[in-house]
């Protein structure tokens, strides 16, 4: 059985920002105050299944965490806490602004076995920042990440692709500013355009355009192999499919494989950077069995694409080859 984290989540509770995208309630699917009783129900319908390990974490995702009123946030925090200290999980993990993190926050957060601690920077590019209303700037984020890093957090950052007035070399420039500041993972969201949202208002007049899918792979290949060479995880790229997602939907390039495309589409990038110098025009491709469906693409696109590239490809598994790699034989 696959062990994974407990998630807990607290809808913009203590938000005071209405960013252009967030319809924060339709995107965690939960409308109502999370209780101590809901965090105790959600880690013992854990312990219970068996669905966790000593190396799972109790996360708190959905909002800014830090940003709720305290007392609330310590009573969430100590329900989770009691089974961290008792050695059932290795700790708590929580999301938030940048500008909501400071040095008694942090000591807060530490008292309660707080490990890990991801931010929503979304842009370093503070034109972006505040055409989309979040209230915080590049240099926010800068500040709290060496605070976050001096405390002993780990650290993860979130980044999001085709946001108002962004473009793909400002999206660039998010991913290479954010991976200086050294986190230990991402996650990287399209921006989708949601109901109820003043994004869906810039959508319908006309003044936003969202990046198609095709586009947003595209780009997000580049992020995903770009932090692979900086020897960040990406923990996540894409919205996670939910019914009230799909509810609340208006455009965007949402797509509940997206990081498969994305994988998919690296694949056949690297393949046509391999071989741009070589003479060749048929090879055959060695994979591990893991990575055989990515290499391949949905419906054999990328055979079809590399078809039409100019290369005939004939993709073959092998264990010996590492996951994500692959191995090129020309036929001559
Ligand atoms: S700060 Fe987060 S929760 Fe608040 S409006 Fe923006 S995205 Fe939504």
């Amino acid at each position: 059985m696959k062990r994974s984290n407990v998630a807990i989540f607290v809808p913009h509770k203590g938000c005071p920002n209405q960013c252009t995208f967030c319809n924060q309630n339709e995107i965690t699917g939960c409308t109502s105050n999370v209780t101590k009783e809901d965090v105790i129900s959600a880690v013992e319908t854990s312990l219970y299944s068996g669905g966790y390990s000593k190396e799972s974490e109790i996360a708190f995702f959905g909002g800014s965490f830090t940003g709720i009123d305290p007392e609330y946030m310590e009573m969430l925090l100590q329900a989770a806490y009691q089974y961290v200290s008792q050695g059932l999980f290795k700790g708590i993990r929580i999301s938030t602004r940048p500008d909501y993190i400071n040095q008694e926050i942090l000591d807060t957060l530490k008292k309660y076995g707080v490990t890990s601690i991801e931010l929503g920077a979304q842009s370093m590019d503070d034109e972006v920042l505040k055409a989309n209303k979040r209230g915080h700037s590049a240099q926010n984020v800068v500040e709290a990440c060496e605070l976050i890093k001096q405390n002993g957090f780990s650290l993860g950052l979130q980044m999001m692709t085709g946001l108002y007035k962004s473009d793909e070399k400002k999206d660039i420039y998010t991913a290479q500013q954010l991976s200086l500041l050294q986190p230990d993972t991402m996650r990287i969201y399209p921006t989708i355009v949601l109901k109820y949202t003043e994004l869906a208002i810039l959508c319908l007049t006309g003044k936003y355009y969202p990046q198609s899918l095709e586009e947003a792979v595209n780009l997000c290949a580049k992020l995903l192999d770009f932090f692979d060479n900086m020897n960040i995880k990406v923990i996540r790229l894409g919205l996670h499919d939910s019914p009230s997602l799909k509810k609340e939907y208006i455009a965007g390039p949402y797509h509940p494989a997206f990081r498969e495309l994305c994988e998919s589409k690296l694949f056949v990038d690297k393949f046509l950077n391999e071989v741009k110098n070589e003479r060749y025009t048929s090879y055959v491709a060695e994979v591990n069995p893991s990575y055989l469906s990515k290499a391949l693409g949905q419906k054999k696109a990328n055979i079809e694409c590399l078809r039409d590239s100019g290369y005939d490809v004939r993709i073959i598994q092998n264990q010996q080859i590492q996951d994500g790699k692959f191995k090129l034989t020309p036929i001559e």
